[in-house]
């Protein structure tokens, strides 16, 4: 008998879902909704052997789910019903360090966090309220971006500004990507047999890109923070200005603050930098046709991430491992090695071989005594399906 289990993602303008039969550990279809709300929204269902994709006529999450739970069906799919409901929800504010079963008081608290990520946590709820309406006796589960770095300490989640703003808004930094950064140290420090005691720096570099600090299996330091524009260069985020830009924005061009946090989350990062493209891989094929604006976007994306990882550093006992993943983690070998050239000082001995095949079975790129570099591939859908069933 198969074990069943959806794992939804539902953001602002795309919802995204798998299917896995926990019993063999794998994933048996995903679907993609994209564009929603616009007059091109499409859905797209893949399985092992097959794909069909077909227009959306109505974007609302509950008519997405009802189609695509039928296209599952008719492709014989899904004979049984999911066992459980999993659910990546961007923001847990302080309340979340775990994945909870959502009860209406999960909801409550769920909505509590809008004014931290305004775009995401309703798109978050809507896919539990279309699911919860589309089955009401099975059980969902949620599982949060940010609970992984709820171990941050004090000095590491607190900005230098008036602590009351902390104690009456929880402004602090949060972190996000943790259910990524949990599982790729988790498995690098399995993988190298130091599970019990480590120190490990892992980069998870996709569109949105952050790194983490992890000791002994705890986040203790991470890049994003209040919301996910702060830290590394992204495809096309920011990370780190000086907050003195805003008001010279102001004076300079005339722009409010929402034009300003629009340029900073959607027309920064590398498609701000190149002027050409967000997409590693166009702008590394840019840049090698000798494309400037390209190759300085590499650049500045490349030591801004070593200056980082530089940084983060400082929360670890040891150093054993850094760990590439994500999108561009996973495939690119020339910003891997980029970033550990601006690391001389760490002492990596990447093997250039190894980093071309994107590592060894085991996920090795170096060979030597010092902190080793990995490449481990991210499963956050498998995590959080694992998750979901481990609660029920
Ligand atoms: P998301 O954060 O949306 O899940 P991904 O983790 O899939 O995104 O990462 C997308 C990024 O990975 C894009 O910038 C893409 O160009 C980059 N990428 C994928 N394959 C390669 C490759 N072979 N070389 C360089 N970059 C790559």
């Amino acid at each position: 008998m198969s074990q069943n289990i959806l794992v939804i993602n539902a953001g602002s303008s795309s919802l995204k879902f798998s299917l896995f039969d926990m019993k063999q550990q794998t994933e048996t279809a995903s679907g993609l909704a994209e564009r929603l709300g616009s007059d091109e929204a499409a859905l797209t269902v893949k399985w092992p052997g097959g794909q069909t994709s077909q227009a959306l006529p109505d974007s609302a999450y509950g008519s997405v789910l009802t189609l695509s739970i039928a296209v599952l069906t008719q492709q014989q799919l899904l004979e049984r019903l999911p066992l459980v409901i999993g659910h990546r929800v961007v923001h847990g504010g302080e309340f979340f360090t775990d994945p909870v079963i959502i009860t209406d008081a999960v909801i409550d608290r769920i909505r509590r966090c809008i004014p931290l990520a305004p775009l995401h946590n309703p798109a978050n709820l809507a896919g539990i309220e279309a699911l919860a309406a589309l089955y009401p006796d099975i059980a969902q589960v949620a599982v949060f971006d940010t609970a992984f770095h709820q171990s941050l300490p004090a000095k590491a989640f607190l900005y230098a500004v008036p602590y009351r703003l902390y104690e009456q808004h929880q402004v602090r930094r949060y972190g996000f990507h943790g259910v990524s950064h949990q599982y790729v140290a988790a498995e690098a420090a399995a993988r190298l047999g130091i599970s019990a005691q480590h120190g490990i720096i892992s980069a998870h570099l996709g569109n949105g890109c952050s790194a983490c600090a992890v000791a002994n299996g705890q986040s203790m330091d991470t890049t994003m923070g209040m919301t996910p524009l702060e830290g590394l260069v992204m495809g096309t985020r920011s990370g780190d200005v000086d907050p003195g830009l805003h008001q010279f924005l102001q004076q300079q061009e005339g722009w409010d603050l929402d034009t300003v946090t629009n340029m900073l989350n959607k027309e920064s990062g590398m498609l701000g930098l190149s002027g050409l493209s967000n997409d590693m891989r166009t702008l590394e094929a840019a840049a090698n046709e000798g494309v400037e604006r390209a190759q300085l976007a590499l650049a500045v994306f490349c030591f801004r991430l070593a200056r980082h990882i530089g940084g983060l550093a400082t929360s670890l006992r040891q150093f054993d491992a850094l760990v590439f993943t994500g999108g561009i983690g996973e495939n690119s070998g020339f910003i891997r090695s980029k970033v550990v050239e601006n690391l001389a000082i760490f002492g990596f001995a990447l093997d250039p071989d190894l980093n071309a095949q994107n590592g060894n079975a085991g996920g090795l790129i170096s060979t030597g005594p010092g902190p080793r570099v990995m490449v481990v591939n991210t499963k956050e859908e498998l995590m959080i399906a694992r998750a979901a069933l481990a609660l029920i």
